[in-house]
């Protein structure tokens, strides 16, 4: 299987190479500090498609390929985590949904908006008393009512949440009927009854808007059922293995950037009278880094293509996401280790890089529940 970047992959992740460049990083720490994206950028990233990265172009959407799809994520989340979260989250978690199981008048009436730059997708699926475990945990109901579904709980940490027009909310529909008794259901958050909460406040990631959920009786007409009823706990598997690939691509972004920087201030530090770059002990930890860095790309790019080959890419996505979330929090620990006291300041990128790097092994899926996935999937196959 060939994972290699073809010339138009190429092209493309210098475009957004640039624009991240350009865009993206002078603000990444005022992002941070202010606690809120750079939108202006964020309008931008409509035009290159950014914001509908598998979105079909009959929706005026990008329709590129998942390889490139992780290559975008990567490249914004070498210059700002925090936007490369809400990018990630609004591709993957807010469109994806959508676009997979959405019918035609869904997608009309959402994608259009959803890719034009005002605003980003969101899903629901986390509750305060339920995160890896949504089957067993989960509470919030959706009822039929005449025409209505009526839907009360309370749903947490959810990325865009304040800045999504419609999101989709994973509902117990049936409660005797197991993993067939949850569906998602599509609700804009200014409907009666819908309260999105102040933003969390989080250690890192701060630009990227995470949100308490309460419904409260509030009611959505029936036709906003995404997919068949019965099948919300599948589409939530469905998404998560997809978007495991994608907070994947985001580590090593994140990595890559604390890599960079940490390359760089090793030939400009000095130390015993030369630049600590000559040190041996320094040298390890960036060997260790850029070889790291390489598998955990590689795996990446492999889940990507395994995934558009049609073939089953659980274990795979798994495989990727635990590898590269680990691989940035070593390589962030080393970055910031390799800058001493200033690498403990907000002077330097690396101190935040460290902090957003943090959310990588527990965001969709915790790296104990990556392992889970992968041994399941060894077992089964070695049961046969
Ligand atoms: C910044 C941020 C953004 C997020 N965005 C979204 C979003 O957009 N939408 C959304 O739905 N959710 C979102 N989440 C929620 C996130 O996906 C969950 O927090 C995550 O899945 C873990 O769930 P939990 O926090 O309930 O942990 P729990 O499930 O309570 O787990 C607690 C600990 O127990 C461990 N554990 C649980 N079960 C097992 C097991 N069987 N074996 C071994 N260990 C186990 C876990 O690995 C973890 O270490 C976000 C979270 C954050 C912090």
């Amino acid at each position: 299987m060939d994972f290699e970047l073809n010339q138009e992959q190429t092209m493309f992740q210098r475009v957004v190479r640039d624009f991240c460049e350009a865009e993206l990083k002078p603000h990444a720490a005022e992002v941070d500090e202010v606690g809120d994206m750079h939108w202006p950028a964020i309008k931008k990233m409509a035009d290159l498609g950014l914001l509908s990265l598998q979105v079909p172009e009959q929706y005026g959407g990008a329709e590129l390929d998942t390889l490139s799809a992780s290559i975008a994520v990567e490249e914004i989340g070498r210059v700002c985590g925090s936007t490369g979260l809400s990018i990630s989250a609004h591709n993957g978690l807010g469109c994806g949904p959508i676009v997979r199981w959405g019918s035609d008048a869904q997608k009309l009436a959402y994608l259009p908006q959803l890719i034009g730059g005002d605003v980003l997708g969101a899903l629901a699926l986390t509750e305060p008393h339920a995160g890896s475990d949504l089957l067993n945990g989960a509470t919030t109901t959706a009822t039929r009512d005449g025409d209505e579904w009526v839907i009360n709980g309370q749903k947490a940490w959810i990325t865009n949440a304040s800045v999504a027009p419609v999101i989709s909310v994973l509902c117990r529909t049936d409660k005797e009927a197991g993993s067939r008794g949850f569906s998602m259901i599509l609700v804009k958050p200014d409907t009666a009854g819908v309260t999105v909460h102040p933003r969390e406040k989080k250690m890192g990631l701060k630009g990227s808007p995470t949100h308490m959920i309460t419904f409260e009786n509030a009611r959505v007409p029936l036709e906003n059922l995404l997919g068949d009823e019965g099948s919300g706990f599948y589409q939530t598997m469905q998404t998560l293995d997809s978007g495991r690939i994608s907070i994947g691509a985001l580590s090593v972004g994140i990595a890559q950037g604390a890599f960079e920087e940490m390359v760089k201030y090793a030939l400009e530090r000095h130390a015993f009278g030369e630049p600590i770059a000559n040190k041996q002990a320094i040298q390890w930890k960036i060997a260790d880094a850029e070889m790291e860095l390489e598998a955990a790309r590689t795996l990446v790019y492999k889940a990507s293509v395994l995934k558009d080959s049609g073939r089953d890419y659980t274990r795979m996505a798994a495989i990727a996401k635990l590898k590269a979330s680990e691989v940035a929090e070593k390589v962030c620990f080393d970055a910031v280790q390799i800058h001493g006291s200033y690498g403990y300041s907000r002077e330097y990128p690396v101190e935040r890089m460290y902090r957003d790097q943090r959310l990588m092994t527990i965001g969709e899926g915790t790296s104990e529940i990556q392992r889970l996935v992968i041994a399941r999937g060894v077992i089964k196959a070695a049961r046969g």
